[in-house]
């Protein structure tokens, strides 16, 4: 059986997952694997609410493993670090706990097809004091950061 790897579930590479999902996936046409390094997706644009405590991050985001079972693909989480061209294989770091104790050793997942959906990040253009008096918000962790500020 065919293997796709979607690598980012953000906006782009969730919503191709899920429609390999059911297209592929359920009937058994093709191996869908999504892989992101996050345990859960928030849609970018809600940011702004969960920066002014308008919105749980907890309550509204949605978790990758359970979309994926209802979705008919599977779900690894881990950041990519790696991709072998030639052998059509990426590789995930190891995931380690708080206090550094090793949870999910490096790995490794083959493909026939890869996609990479892992998104951007705010561009300060090297403007001078943006970086240092700007909140950016890219992520979840950074808008639980401004909600402390
Ligand atoms: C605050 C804010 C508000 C916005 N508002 C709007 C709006 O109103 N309307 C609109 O159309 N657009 C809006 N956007 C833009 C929109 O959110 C992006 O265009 C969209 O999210 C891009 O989708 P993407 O799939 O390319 O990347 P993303 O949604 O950024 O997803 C990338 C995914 O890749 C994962 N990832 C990254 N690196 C790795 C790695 N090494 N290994 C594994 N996983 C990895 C990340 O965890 C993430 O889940 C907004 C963006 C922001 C930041």
């Amino acid at each position: 059986m065919e293997k796709i790897i979607v690598v980012g579930g953000g906006a782009g590479g969730l919503e191709l997952a899920t429609k390999l999902g059911r297209t592929y996936g359920r009937k058994k046409r093709a191996k869908i694997t999504l892989v992101d390094r996050k345990a859960s997706h928030l849609w970018k644009p809600l940011l702004h609410e969960v920066a002014t405590g308008a919105m749980d991050e907890g309550i509204d985001a949605i978790s990758y493993r359970a979309h994926a079972k209802n979705h008919s693909f599977e779900f690894h989480m881990g950041s990519l670090c790696g991709i072998d061209r030639e052998r059509k294989a990426i590789k995930l770091s190891e995931i380690k706990d708080d206090e550094g104790e090793l949870l999910v050793p490096e790995r490794e997942l083959e493909y026939d097809i890869l996609v990479l959906a892992i998104g951007s990040t705010s561009n300060d253009f090297n403007t001078q004091g943006v970086r240092d008096n700007c909140i950016f918000l890219d992520s979840p962790e950074q808008a639980h950061l401004s909600v402390r500020k």
